[in-house]
């Protein structure tokens, strides 16, 4: 087997089973294409996707970590916090991501119904671009937007309609973060603060608010993602290695609904070998070259 020091690994991808556009096989078959030893499935709110992932990287000696990308807020805004290997056995994190991926359909049917305000939008159709029990999430919507006519990729859905200040998109339940990272830690599973230098305002998380993060049990923080800032990155660093957490990466691929590739965003075999060692929920699939 590959060194786990020199394996180069990938530890944010979307599957079909959240918003991504290939199925969890396709995602596993992508990053081998792509050149990474190891890919994490981080579907939104569910891990639906594991098993087939699981099939696909065990048949193929590609390396896998089953996650979990979850919807968190805090001060009003969308947190998003990686966890990676929970037990998936664990009630008391899946009862809360249960909630949440409830809230995301009851938030989609509202923001349909303001949207129809505007533009004629069948609910069905919006339906028709998710499968049975996949996280519903924007995306969806911007597909049947497509569909329709009124953008051409998911970029200009959003940009025109989707976008929080175009005044349509409803709000849904989230779990505030330390609360979130305290379950994950319960399941056995590892927290790591996804892209927190990505927001198109430029706000990024104080050192106060990553050391409180931390002291609720935060592992990491996902600096190397292909849509933070510079800026941002180079505030976070110092502050990220000066509170001990450690630095993640992932390219956040979405299939053909994003222009992001895997392998974008990196996590290195020594910081990945870390991440292994405090997990203790489930298995990860080593790689096999
Ligand atoms: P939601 O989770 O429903 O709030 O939708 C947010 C998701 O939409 C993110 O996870 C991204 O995958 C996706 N997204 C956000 N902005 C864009 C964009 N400009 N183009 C394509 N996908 C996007
Ligand atoms: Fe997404
Ligand atoms: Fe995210
Ligand atoms: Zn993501």
């Amino acid at each position: 087997m590959t060194l786990l020091s020199q394996v180069s690994a990938d530890l944010h991808a979307h599957s079909r089973r959240s918003d991504g556009t290939e199925a969890p096989a396709g995602l596993v078959a992508a990053a081998r294409e792509a050149g990474v030893d190891v890919v994490a499935i981080t579907d939104h709110d569910t891990i639906e996707g594991w098993a087939e992932a699981r099939e696909a990287a065990q048949a193929i000696g590609m390396g896998l970590v089953p996650g979990i990308e979850v919807s968190t807020r805090q001060f009003g805004f969308s947190v998003h916090i990686l966890c990676y290997l929970p037990n998936p056995d664990f009630a008391p994190l899946f009862a809360e991501l249960d909630r949440v991926r409830e809230s995301r359909l009851t938030r989609a049917k509202r923001t349909v119904e303001r949207i129809n305000e505007d533009f004629p939008l069948p609910w069905d159709e919006v339906m028709a671009k998710a499968p049975e029990g996949a996280t519903i999430g924007r995306p969806h919507i911007a597909d049947a937007l497509i569909d329709r006519g009124y953008a051409h990729d998911r970029g200009e859905a959003f940009e025109r309609i989707l976008r929080l200040d175009r005044g349509y998109v409803a709000s849904y339940y989230a779990p505030d973060p330390h609360d979130a990272i305290r379950l994950i830690r319960d399941a056995g599973g590892v927290p790591v603060l996804a892209h927190p230098a990505a927001n198109p305002q430029g706000r990024t998380p104080s050192r106060q608010v990553l050391a409180d993060l931390r002291d609720a049990g935060l592992f990491g923080v996902e600096l190397n993602h292909p849509e933070n800032f510079q800026n941002g990155i180079d505030r976070l660093t110092p502050i990220v290695q000066d509170l001990g957490l450690a630095i993640t990466g992932g390219g956040d691929w979405h299939g053909t609904g994003k222009v992001n590739r895997i392998g974008d965003g990196r996590t290195s075999g020594e910081v990945l070998e870390r991440l292994l060692a405090e997990a203790t929920g489930t298995d990860w699939v080593p790689p096999q070259r």
